[in-house]
């Protein structure tokens, strides 16, 4: 049983920063307002994450950690149109199997809560326990019992930009969450979680990218686009300052990226990459994200026509103010 969750793990649980995006995920499945993302060592020491969303409640929370267990899909049919971040029930059981987890939680209105301690996926200790509304996770020791992957590890600090760069995603995501990362008690990042996308720009870029981003909105019978595209003379050396987010979800898709670009024609210097956060809402059923258990790649119905539509955004938009 294990065994089948530490497999599992070797998809879901690559690196530290697989571990981060897993719990921040479940934290904004359960509509948390505010999340504390608490690191040491880029994580490979400990990672905590601190949700004031619905909790689990005292009698749900072992299987929780049980494989397939997810509390969000009900039918097959759901499958297909998934709104909600997590749906295979895979991430806690591998989580579970690789490391040590502390996992407290209470739900709203109930009058005390529970707490439950695994190690390498075996139950360790369990019992009621005071909480204020909410779960609180604490993953150490990741790796402990699978020296390979604790092998194949970075260096801390590619390990580490590697929970910042998904934390960053994650908040350009969710503007209306408060986004708290700290890294050995020092913040890195802070977002207010008033909804305003330029501002959580400018925590994670700095307040003078921000002001130079411009915003861009589009639509046709099937897509809505929105987002904030910088000036052609904001350029990157790289591509990874574009964010792409499908129905709130941050997804690398080449050929999208490739639209946006594009739709700077000959503005963009030659090898040079544009900033940009790109929202992109649609029919649930015309995106498929179950591609992978990562869950980066989708595959995507009318690929062709949202391409064309991001591209059209961008090119109005210089033309119209003539830039
Ligand atoms: P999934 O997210 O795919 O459902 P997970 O293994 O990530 O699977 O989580 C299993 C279940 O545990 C979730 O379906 C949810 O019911 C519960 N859960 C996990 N984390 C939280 C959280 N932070 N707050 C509330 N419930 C949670
Ligand atoms: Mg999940």
């Amino acid at each position: 049983e294990n065994l089948t969750n530490q497999i599992a793990a070797g998809e879901v649980i690559e690196r530290p920063a697989s571990v981060v995006k897993e719990l921040v995920e479940n934290a904004i499945d359960a509509q948390a307002t505010q999340i504390d993302i608490l690191v040491e060592d880029a994580g490979v020491k400990s990672i905590r994450v601190i949700d004031n969303g619905q909790g689990i409640p005292a009698n749900q929370v072992k299987r929780a950690f049980l494989r397939h267990a997810t509390s969000k899909i009900t039918s097959r049919l759901d499958l297909f149109k998934v709104m909600t971040l997590g749906f295979r029930g895979e991430a806690l059981p591998s989580i579970a199997s690789v490391a040590d987890v502390r996992l407290i939680t209470a739900t709203a209105g109930s009058s005390s809560g529970y707490e439950v301690h695994l190690r390498g996926g075996e139950i360790i200790e369990e019992q009621g326990a005071s909480a204020r509304q909410g779960t609180d996770i604490i993953v150490t020791d990741l790796f402990y019992n699978t020296p390979a992957r604790l092998k194949y590890l970075k260096s801390q600090a590619t390990e580490l930009s590697q929970i910042v760069d998904i934390v960053n995603r994650l908040a350009f995501s969710y503007p209306q969450i408060s986004f708290r990362l700290s890294h050995q008690a020092k913040e890195i990042l802070r977002t207010t979680g008033n909804g305003n996308l330029q501002q959580v720009v400018s925590s994670v870029y700095g307040v003078t990218v921000a002001r130079d981003m411009t915003d861009i909105t589009i639509q046709d019978n099937d897509f809505k686009v929105t987002g904030l595209i910088s000036l052609p003379e904001l350029t990157r050396a790289n591509r990874s300052y574009m964010t792409l987010l499908i129905n709130g979800r941050y997804v690398k898709n080449y050929s999208l990226t490739k639209a946006l670009v594009k739709g700077y024609g000959t503005r963009l210097m030659v090898g040079r990459f544009p900033m940009a956060v790109i929202q992109i809402e649609m029919d649930p059923n015309l995106v498929d994200v179950n591609v992978h258990p990562q869950k980066f790649d989708v595959r995507l119905s009318k690929e062709e026509q949202l391409m064309n539509l991001i591209e059209k955004a961008v090119r109005d938009k210089f033309e119209q103010t003539n830039l």
